[in-house]
């Protein structure tokens, strides 16, 4: 059972089902962590004495290990980071600022990759530009096709998996249209990496963004990639310690990428960890975790069907791994509290998407996002508290 590789589940009895949230820990992650912080703790880059060359050896290593995990051409694309939310920004000050009038997003991100924008100043109609979703919340691509003329050389960013609905968006098609109108995209991978090979090289992403902790990896690691052709024009995010070549009292010089983007000491552990997590992926392989996904949605949506008044908002692609509902006349928080005391873990409220919360006028909804270790079983159980909450909320 995948299920006794995560510690997590032998310690615990809640059924969880929050896992676009972050997910448990595979045990060989953890161990990786320990034995870094046990056996050869020490800082990369910095001394040449041997556990600081271990350090820094095993540190390169999950940067190549992630470079061939999405065909990236060279560990030079390949930026460490805390996560999808300091790659976005990064992105957003070091490239996009100075170079770009017009930021195009579609209508279903997470506060990560809107945010950024308002900061910079581009608002919608005002450099901030939204792509229209159907009646199946899915990316009107037409609609994006009309926004890329209006707006040729434009930035689009955008998510590739909902974190609420799980749709998936067409990425490449959204990077052959954006190249074709002269614009630079960045996916946000947050939601994608745990279930979808990702090969950079056929999406033809000017930049990716991940965060390990969503995909069974420590928490506070991320990595942006920069296709070669961008570094030149990247700015320096922050500066200090790691990136220099040469600093006088007047002036200072930095070495070259990936290293001038990785000021101050990373999170070593974090990304030694990473690379366990991304074997684990690899040893289930994303065929088997899709497969298993689409099952477990399968019996989640025919398990909703079955509760009188709920309220999907998707019934697109089953292969996103989250799903979103309501139930008539419940509060989503409601629903989400007494499934908490049930033992249930899923989340409750606008999922850090207000926008699309909006534009459907509701407040929230309940999320069950899905992992690896996720069975029939848990669904089974979900369902069943489910109901009771909802039986006991509509009393
Ligand atoms: N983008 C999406 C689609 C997400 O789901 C999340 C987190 O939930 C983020 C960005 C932000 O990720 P992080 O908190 O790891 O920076």
């Amino acid at each position: 059972m995948i299920k006794d590789d995560f510690p997590y589940f032998s310690n615990s009895k809640i059924t969880y089902l929050d896992n676009g949230a972050t997910t448990q820990k595979p045990q060989r992650v953890i161990d990786s962590v320990v034995k870094y912080y046990s056996e050869y703790c020490a800082n990369t880059h910095r001394g040449s004495y041997k556990d600081g060359n271990l350090a820094t050896l095993n540190y390169e290593d999950t940067r190549d290990f992630v470079r061939s995990f999405i065909n990236a051409n060279s560990s030079r694309e390949i930026i460490f980071t805390k996560g999808v939310t300091e790659g976005i920004n990064m992105v957003a000050s070091s490239f996009v600022k100075e170079n770009f009038k017009t930021v195009i997003i579609s209508s279903l991100e997470h506060h990560s990759n809107i945010v950024p924008w308002h900061n910079l100043g581009y608002k919608k109609g005002n450099g901030l530009e939204v792509v229209r979703f159907n009646n199946n919340l899915e990316f009107d691509l037409s609609h994006f096709e009309e926004l890329l003329k209006k707006n040729p050389g434009a930035f689009v960013s955008v998510t590739h998996v909902s974190n609420v609905f799980g749709i998936v968006h067409p990425i490449k098609k959204i990077t052959e249209l954006t190249h074709k109108y002269g614009g630079k995209v960045l996916i946000d991978g947050a939601q994608s990496l745990s279930r979808i090979n990702i090969d950079v090289k056929e999406i033809d992403a000017d930049f990716f963004v991940f965060s390990s902790h969503k995909s069974y990896g420590p928490t506070g690691v991320g990595v942006l990639y920069i296709k070669e052709s961008n570094i030149k024009s990247f700015k320096l995010y922050q500066t200090g310690g790691a990136v220099i070549d040469r600093v006088t009292y007047d002036d200072s010089t930095f070495l070259d990428s990936p290293l001038c983007f990785e000021a101050g000491t990373q999170n070593i552990a974090g990304v030694i960890g990473f690379k366990s997590a991304l074997e684990y992926i690899k040893s289930i392989s994303y065929e088997v975790i899709q497969k298993h996904e689409k099952y477990l949605l399968e019996l989640l949506h025919k398990g909703l069907g079955e509760i009188d008044d709920v309220l999907l908002y998707t019934h697109s692609n089953l292969v996103g791994g989250n799903l979103s509902f309501n139930i008539k006349d419940i509060t989503p928080i409601d629903l989400g509290l007494l499934l908490d005391k049930q033992g249930v873990a899923v989340r409750a409220g606008h999922h850090c998407a207000m926008p699309i919360m909006e534009e459907l006028g509701i407040d929230g909804t309940v999320r069950v996002s899905l992992g690896i270790y996720n069975d029939k079983e848990d669904i089974e159980n979900f369902l069943a508290k489910l109901k009771r909450a909802v039986s006991i909320l509509k009393d």
